[in-house]
């Protein structure tokens, strides 16, 4: 099975995707991928710098050709493929004359995730993780989860040191070479000369494009960042934008790191007594957990669930969030997220669910445009990533399949959660008026458009209440309804 020559996509790039150091890998690159859609300027070269250092391994031929079928028509030999992670090209390549072999690149198989959710009423990650956690006997002893508890959160997901600043160093910067300066003449001629569109800032690659580099940080990270990892992992610091998070979805997703030696190293740093409990049993939880658990429901659910909008926002992604103006937005905890995003085309998991998500949630943005917009401003972003994260988490368009209740906040919880409010020209206690927080009248505006909707759910049923006692929530609605789609 599998013999011959194995196709690998550009997020499969890591030895574990085919069967030997010495098979032959055929890797193909179309440039008609980029003139489709308007991707990070950082994007396109962290990819492009990962296939072009893939294709200088042994026995590796990569193929430059307009589409994929063409490129084949190149080869002789049989071929085969992991399974790919978006439909279209499951598609694609169950069309083309190739061996399809299991997904990779996940830490649980898809029978582990149908047999967990068979005759479930309700697919919870907390469920699955733990089921995971046993299956794999991860961060497990014997029968019971190392520690004694499953899920250490009460220890974790502090508020940010008054200090301002986490003790820890940044990851160490990544050295471009002759393949990046390559690529990125090569995406400035595109600009120029072809018509093809970025979006955001060019910088130099802040990513791993190299299983060298990729391994390098993940060591980094396990040995100087796990230690704070969870304590601070929903905290936002106007100053830091890495905080103690691992920056390893990008090298994960490209397929440079196998989730499961991600998880390896992390368990070994606890039972070492090199970093907490706490603090690894978080971030395991975000990768068999999370990670793994969004990659499965991107099967599960039907292929209409990336078009739900059981919301209803219709409203269009206006142009100076969708094209990154962040010197448009007076907001400061938002200017300087989507600052983070078009400097470096990553932000972390908080910015990107309470600051970007929950604005375009309590403004109605379409929940479709917000998630074709996650998946190509971030280098991160891919399709089978965006259904659950940001249809579902984010967006609430499924009405509560993902999440019992709207990721929705005001300005008190992006208080409580950053120093960012400190700065700003608006007061997160005030809802209506010249100073009043937009994501605090946001929020109420919010509720008050949904009301019907979230009536039934008992999770809201406390946030309704305060919504019955809104004395000014007429002059609320109005105010929000002038603000409209102008930045904030
Ligand atoms: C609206 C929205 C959009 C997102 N878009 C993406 C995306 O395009 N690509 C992506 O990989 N993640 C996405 N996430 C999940 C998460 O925000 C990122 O994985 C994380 O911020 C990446 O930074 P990190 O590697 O430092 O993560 P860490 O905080 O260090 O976490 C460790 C790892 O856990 C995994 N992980 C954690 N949460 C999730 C999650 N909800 N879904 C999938 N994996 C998770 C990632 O692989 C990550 O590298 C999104 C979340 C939201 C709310
Ligand atoms: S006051 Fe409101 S807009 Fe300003 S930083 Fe705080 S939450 Fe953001």
């Amino acid at each position: 099975m599998g013999e011959g020559t194995r196709w690998v996509f550009a997020d499969q790039l890591g030895p574990h995707f085919a069967d030997a150091p010495a098979q032959p890998v055929l890797l193909i690159e179309s440039k008609a991928v980029f003139r489709r859609r308007v991707f990070h300027r950082q994007k396109a070269h962290l990819v492009l710098s990962a296939l072009r250092h893939r294709a200088t391994g042994p026995a590796v031929r990569l193929v430059r050709a307009e589409t994929y079928a063409e490129a084949l028509r190149q080869v002789d030999e049989p071929v085969s493929v992991c399974h790919p992670t978006s439909r279209k090209a499951r598609d694609l390549v169950r069309r083309l004359d190739v061996e399809v072999l299991p997904p990779r690149g996940f830490v649980t198989a898809p029978a582990d995730f149908t047999a967990w959710a068979q005759g479930r009423r309700q697919l919870r990650m907390e469920d699955f993780y733990r089921d995971a956690r046993q299956r794999h006997g991860i961060l497990m002893d014997g029968d019971e989860p190392a520690g004694g508890r499953w899920n250490l959160d009460t220890e974790n997901r502090e508020p940010p040191p008054r200090t301002r600043r986490l003790d820890v160093p940044p990851p160490p910067p990544i050295t471009e070479d002759p393949i990046d300066a390559e690529v990125r003449d090569e995406l400035d001629r595109w600009q120029r000369d072809d018509g093809i569109e970025f979006l955001g800032n060019d910088g130099p690659r802040l990513f791993p494009a190299t299983r060298a580099e990729a391994l390098a940080r993940l060591r980094h990270f396990v040995e100087h960042r796990l230690p704070l990892f969870g304590r601070y992992e929903d905290a936002m610091l106007a100053g830091d934008p890495w905080m103690a998070h691992s920056m390893l979805s990008a090298p994960m997703n490209l397929g440079l790191l196998d989730p499961l030696e991600v998880i390896h190293r992390a368990e070994a740093a606890y039972r070492s007594g090199a970093a907490p409990l706490a603090g690894v049993e978080g971030f395991v939880r975000q990768i068999i957990g999370w990670r793994d658990f969004v990659w499965h429901l991107y099967w599960h659910f039907e292929p209409a669930y990336r078009s739900a909008n059981k919301l209803g926002a219709r409203q269009p992604v206006p142009s100076w969030f969708a094209k990154l103006d962040a010197d448009a937005v007076d907001a400061r905890c938002l200017s300087d997220v989507l600052a983070g995003v078009r400097d470096r085309g990553w932000v972390h998991h908080i910015p990107r669910l309470m600051v970007l998500g929950n604005y375009a949630m309590q403004r109605g943005w379409h929940p479709g445009a917000m998630s074709d917009w996650f998946h190509r401003a971030f280098v991160d972003g891919y399709e089978w990533v965006m259904t659950a994260n940001v249809i579902g988490m984010s967006q609430y368009a499924d009405a509560g399949r993902m999440s019992t209740k709207p990721y929705a906040g005001g300005g008190a919880y992006i208080n409580r959660m950053s120093d960012y409010c400190g700065g700003c020209r608006y007061d997160p206690k005030v809802r209506v008026g010249d100073d009043a927080c937009p994501y605090t009248a946001g929020y109420w505006a919010f509720l008050e458009r949904n009301q019907a909707k979230f009536r039934g759910n008992h999770r809201m049923r406390r946030p309704l209440q305060g919504l019955d006692r809104l004395a000014d929530l007429d002059a609320l609605v109005e105010q929000e309804k002038a603000r409209g789609s102008r930045a904030p």
